[in-house]
């Protein structure tokens, strides 16, 4: 099923003559109505008018998280204040959050683009389906639950925490599917096995799962250990929120709604468009948004663009999954370290929890990194040389993927601190040096 083909399964020619007529749109829109985008505009030498076709992006400047930061709260905004009818923000480990304000149609463009990547899932009306991303400041709660409502689904508006409670509330309600970040999946697989329950006992089909950066193993451990089929659900608060780009059932990269969202890729470094199939950094520009519409924002994550045809019938373009986030990336020892590279490394072996941490260090001026990993309880022993074993295989295979060496730590299992939400898995004690 496909949601609203009409956008969704748009002739390419077409696509690209909406992007421009929109970004043409766009453009003078927020010349007129932010003064940082008409003083950077001006700066450049650009005007609205020298924006005639999609291709001339290039022409506008970036947007990064910092631009954000120093016009917080506001500054950004391009709606007058009355047709705010919303507002979120994104965590803002550092300094001041990302305010984000929302109109009325872009809460209708935010809850269309959700259903669509519900529909591509394969969650109907008939569905019940439980919201556990927080609810709050925090864009992933009410993004997902007015797209379950808009398609016409039963939303369950659980949130995160008292997870038994809602292992039994997905019992009870026969809960269909679930949106949580696949840390927190994983937490409810484990709470499951703590209550004593099996996957069979509950009738969950389907997750729609992000957020945070996942692999294919970690998605094939949760399948499993939950019996549900796991899809991958993209987006960030400051150009919408959960929604911006979804896996369809050939689930080999996630679809972008193009015609609200438009993506490039560009060398971090050089600031140039790479074409697609090149890894590099993920822009977005805003095309439909009136709250706080942006010009290629800067997101820092890394991945690629596909734009070959999909069996699915969507012919809208393609991302890989997230590699990372250019600020997720450690680098020990002069080479590059993305926790992704662990983690997929940890879930190829049998013997291992999908928990992990890696405390990065400097001691005499090297980098040391050390990866603490939990072992599954059946794994467990007190016989040292089998752990010592284990722990080599470990070390050995982490060090021909990460050409690195790391000083492997066996965990009990449980020992290492559970997220309900995005999960944590670095500890980067050099900052602090
Ligand atoms: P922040 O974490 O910056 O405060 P958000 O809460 O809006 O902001 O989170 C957006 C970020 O979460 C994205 O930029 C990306 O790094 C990450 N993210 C979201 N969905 C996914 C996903 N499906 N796969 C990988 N990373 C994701
Ligand atoms: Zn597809």
């Amino acid at each position: 099923m496909i949601w609203n083909p009409n956008k969704e399964c748009m002739g390419r020619e077409q696509m690209r003559a909406l992007q421009s007529k929109r970004l043409q749109k766009l453009v003078q829109y927020v010349y007129h109505n932010v003064p940082f985008y008409r003083h950077k505009m001006q700066a450049m030498d650009v005007a609205p008018e020298d924006i005639k076709s999609i291709d001339d992006i290039v022409k506008l400047p970036f947007t990064t998280k910092q631009d954000l930061r120093d016009n917080y709260p506001y500054g950004l905004q391009a709606a007058p204040p009355s047709e705010i009818v919303r507002v979120h923000a994104s965590s803002g480990t550092t300094g001041n959050p990302t305010i984000v304000g929302y109109t009325r149609k872009d809460l209708a463009v935010w809850s269309e683009v959700m259903a669509r990547a519900l529909t591509a899932y394969g969650v109907t009306r008939d569905d019940t389906f439980s919201v556990s991303y927080g609810y709050g400041l925090f864009t992933g709660g009410l993004g997902a639950h007015y797209g379950v409502e808009n398609l016409g689904a039963t939303v369950i508006p659980t949130s995160t925490g008292n997870t038994e409670k809602h292992i039994r509330l997905i019992r009870d309600l026969k809960i269909s599917g679930i949106a949580c970040t696949p840390s927190y999946a994983l937490y409810l697989a484990e709470t499951l096995d703590k209550m004593g329950l099996k996957k069979e006992d509950l009738g969950l089909r389907v997750g729609a799962f992000g957020a945070e950066p996942w692999t294919e193993n970690m998605r094939h451990e949760i399948e499993q250990r939950l019996g549900i089929k796991g899809f991958n659900l993209y987006g960030l608060s400051e150009i919408m929120g959960p929604g911006v780009s979804y896996e369809c059932q050939e689930q080999n990269g996630s679809h972008i709604n193009e015609d609200h969202f438009y993506p490039e890729i560009i060398n971090p470094e050089t600031l140039e468009q790479l074409p697609n199939g090149e890894q590099g950094e993920l822009v977005f520009t805003t095309l439909t948004k009136e709250g706080m519409p942006l010009l290629r924002y800067r997101t820092k994550d890394l991945c690629t663009l596909h734009d070959e045809v999909c069996a699915c019938g969507r012919t809208s373009i393609k991302m890989g999954r997230i590699v990372g986030r250019s600020d997720d990336m450690l680098i020990i020892r002069g080479i590059n370290v993305f926790p992704s590279q662990v983690e997929s490394v940890i879930l190829e072996m049998q013997e291992f929890e999908p928990q992990y941490m890696l405390v990065v260090d400097r001691v005499n001026n090297l980098d040391t990194l050390q990866v603490q990993v939990e072992v599954r309880r059946e794994q467990f022993s007190d016989d040292i040389g089998r752990m010592l074993a284990m722990k080599k295989r470990l070390a050995d295979r982490l060090k021909s993927v990460l050409s690195i060496s790391a000083d492997v730590r066996l965990m009990e299992p449980g020992s290492i601190e559970r997220s309900q939400g995005k999960g944590k898995h670095v500890i980067d004690n050099r900052q602090l040096k």
